[in-house]
């Protein structure tokens, strides 16, 4: 028989939308014991089915939704849903030398905790709910019968599988292990990523399209690439044309990749800089020796990891924009993103425009910005909108 998930009165409603996340207050009651990842049905409090999820019963999250209809969970789903997924991934949305891509962007390509990036030739996958790591299995057999590649490497080594009750998991699901750097291409750039132990699965896949356009609007221009981590910004900024970049960022073993592909991309020495050091203080010093730059890009890691650690993310937030717009000469250019799913957009445009005034600058949004289409949003799912960003000139 199968295993039951049944709501409280009235907390289908947004199931109904389609919103794939059940809380563990919404649930009435639990049958047939289903083991950690397993199919549950989901039923409303009347009886009524509304779908089929993953159970997690550590987590908050008890059950997120892999259907909602009366479909079975199976190879033939998980082969229809990455189909699915790379259907989209075509030209125009996504140009077929592009070789670094997201395959699979979890709930908003309907399957939770399921990411899959193509770097080359290799698949780098993480499992980062219950019910993913259920299906490992048969989705690593899935991806390595319908995309061509040379090995499956996989990333689970992230802090939320804990709350799942899951351990890491980092090795060789399929086929040859990966080399040290796998070199990828994006719009007229190379970069290398290192699968192992790069941040995430290796690479800011999500920044792809305003790299793009930093690339475009840095043509003889003086560059500072805050938080650079590899270079992303910072290589697309050279390659555009740009008459100095210094990259900057805290990690020494980011910057030496950086360095690397700047050189992947045959770029002389005298157009760039590398500076170890952490922001918040880097910046204080520029202003403090007035080093101006024409194009500044602020790419923080996630300042507000959860919502009761907002208001310390937005002052650290306003900080950098702050002291970078008063770095900027005239006509500057400033990028600033954030990629904290709970900073809201209007919330970081005052965040921005507070910032303005404290830097006694008058800025004007030229832009705004967010992540490359192959980390789409489905209508019904807003929480997957998480990468937010500005272009800004100074007058
Ligand atoms: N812009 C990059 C991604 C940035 S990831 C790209 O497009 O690929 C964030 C980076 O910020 C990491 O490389 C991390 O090492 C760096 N970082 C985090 N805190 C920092 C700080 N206080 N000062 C300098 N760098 C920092």
């Amino acid at each position: 028989m199968a295993k039951q998930v049944i709501l409280k009165q009235g907390r289908e409603r947004s199931v109904i939308r389609k919103h794939p996340w059940i809380f563990t207050g919404a649930i009435q009651k639990v049958t047939g014991s289903p083991e950690r990842g397993e199919t549950v049905d989901l039923l409303t409090a009347g009886g009524q089915f509304l779908g089929r999820g993953a159970w997690s019963p550590q987590s908050q999250m008890s059950v997120r939704m892999w259907s909602f209809a009366d479909e079975l969970i199976d190879a033939e789903f998980f082969s229809k849903k990455i189909l699915e997924a790379l259907s989209l991934r075509k030209p125009p949305v996504i140009s077929s030398a592009t070789t670094g891509v997201r395959l699979i962007h979890s709930e908003s390509d309907g399957l939770p905790g399921v990411t899959v990036d193509r770097y080359g030739d290799w698949l780098v996958c993480q499992f980062s709910t219950a019910g993913a790591a259920y299906w490992k299995k048969t989705i690593a057999t899935t991806l390595q019968t319908i995309i061509p590649c040379k090995g499956i490497f996989e990333r689970s080594d992230l802090s939320v599988l804990k709350k799942e009750g899951l351990g890491e998991s980092v090795g060789m699901l399929w086929g040859e292990e990966p080399p040290e750097v796998v070199e990828i291409f994006e719009d007229g750039r190379k970069y290398g990523v290192n699968i192992r132990g790069g941040h995430k699965t290796g690479f800011y896949l999500d920044q792809r399209d305003n790299r793009s356009l930093v690339g475009t609007c840095s043509k003889d221009r003086e560059v500072l690439d805050c938080f650079s981590y590899t270079g992303g910004f910072g290589v697309a900024a050279l390659t555009g044309g740009a008459r100095k970049v210094t990259m900057l960022d805290s990690s020494g073993p980011a910057l030496a990749q950086a360095e690397l592909n700047i050189g992947l991309n045959g770029i002389p020495a005298e157009n760039y800089s590398l500076l170890e050091a952490d922001v918040f203080q880097a910046l204080r010093k520029f202003r403090v020796e007035n080093q101006r730059f024409d194009l500044i890009i602020l790419d923080p890691p996630k300042f507000v990891e959860s919502r009761n650690q907002i208001d310390k993310g937005a002052r650290a937030y306003k900080d950098i924009n702050m002291i970078a717009m008063q770095l900027l000469n005239p006509g500057g250019l400033l990028f600033t993103f954030s990629c904290s799913g709970h900073m809201e957009d209007l919330l970081f445009q005052k965040i921005v425009a507070d910032a303005a005034l404290d830097a006694e600058r008058e800025m004007k949004i030229l832009r705004w910005l967010s992540q490359a289409p192959d980390h789409p949003l489905i209508t019904g799912f807003p929480e997957g909108k998480y990468l937010k960003g500005l272009m800004a000139i100074a007058t």
